[in-house]
């Protein structure tokens, strides 16, 4: 008699939120990006203590039809991707299909979404990935996500928690870099009724920077923009009378996702040559725009990490990016390197 057996799928969710629902942060993330995903306009996001309490998401993106409820929170559930093909043609930020049952293994969430102006749509409710109720509701055109005491059921993953500072930062930190990577979307972040970020939506990523940095620092910023075969990149870099004791203001956005990759930092900080003083950093925001073909998205859970094809050609066109902007700024003479 064997003793191997499949795990049911409520196990197989908490398994899963382990690795995708690490910290409220996590949970942000994904729902925004769902939000993202949805062709949302506008997203108001609210948490309390540090999104412990509550992490709520509002957007007024494409709803989800009143069938489908139920399976988006089943595990590889997507209106994302169909075929294996399709996964190396990623246009979207979500295509696991992983993160409802993952969040909703871990908390006590309730959702309540129309795909109509009617003003009517449903509310689920799903506690500890058991649906509680799913009944018609007063509901305006979008989804209005409430997460509730997460990680109410892993009282180890809780104790794991850090203070709600630490917390609250990690979300602003996510939703700063996010309402940066989308400037034509209207975001709002509030903590505890504290209005924190407010983004007008109308594609102007310098008042987004403004937003997050503060209007003097953004004054210290050079426009950018330079195209190569197969790469274009935009935005913003900091003269060098801006710097930060860290990384931190280095933010890369693939085809509208932001992410975390050493050598694309490692290369802005080269191209700034001696023009930095020593141990202090700049600030650049840089869309960069690329065939999706050439990305690989699929290599952690959390899809902060990517691969890419040509990656030589899009450093060197990273280079030329911020030579250029401190060209403009007469920082290199036209024509040749100062050193
Ligand atoms: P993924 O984003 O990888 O597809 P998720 O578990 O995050 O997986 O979401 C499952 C599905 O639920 C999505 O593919 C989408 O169809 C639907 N969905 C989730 N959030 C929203 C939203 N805010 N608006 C519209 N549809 C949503
Ligand atoms: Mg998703």
């Amino acid at each position: 008699m064997g003793i191997i057996h499949v795990l049911d799928d409520h196990i197989a969710n908490q398994i899963a939120a382990g690795e995708v629902v690490e910290r409220p942060s996590s949970v942000v993330k994904e729902l925004v990006e769902n939000s993202v995903d949805a062709g949302s306009t506008t997203i108001d996001v609210t948490i309390e203590e540090g999104g412990l309490q509550l992490i709520r998401v509002v957007d007024n993106g494409s709803g989800i039809e009143q069938d489908d409820c139920e399976l988006a929170f089943f595990r590889h559930a997507t209106s994302k991707i169909n075929s294996g093909k399709e996964l190396f043609q990623i246009r979207t930020l979500g295509f696991r299909g992983e993160a409802l049952p993952s969040i909703a293994a871990v908390s006590k969430v309730e959702c309540t979404t129309s795909t109509t102006k009617n003003g009517l749509g449903r509310t689920l409710i799903i506690e500890g990935g058991t649906v509680r109720s799913f009944v018609e509701a007063a509901a305006r055109q979008g989804t209005d996500f409430k997460v509730r005491e997460l990680f109410y059921n892993t009282p180890a993953r809780l104790k794991y928690m850090k203070t709600i500072q630490t917390e609250l930062g990690n979300v602003s930190d996510y939703i700063y870099r996010l309402a940066m990577a989308h400037p034509q979307i209207a975001f709002t972040l509030r903590h505890n009724d504290n209005l924190l970020l407010q983004t007008l939506g109308n594609g102007d990523l310098l008042q987004v920077i403004a937003a997050v940095y503060g209007s003097t620092s953004a004054k210290q910023l050079i426009p950018v923009q330079e195209e190569s075969l197969d790469y274009t990149v935009q935005g913003y870099v900091s003269k060098p009378e801006w710097t930060r004791a860290n990384r931190s203001g280095i933010t890369t956005i693939i085809n509208g996702r932001y992410i975390r990759n050493f050598a694309l930092a490692q290369t802005i900080l080269h191209a700034y040559h001696t023009y930095l003083p020593i141990n202090r950093y700049p600030v650049a925001v840089l869309h960069i725009t690329m065939d999706p073909s050439l990305l690989d998205v699929n290599v952690h859970p959390s899809k902060l990490e990517v691969r890419f094809s040509k990656e030589p050609e899009l450093l060197a066109c990273l280079v030329k990016t911020i030579e250029d902007g401190l060209k403009k700024v007469n920082l290199i003479p036209q024509g040749g390197q100062q050193r």
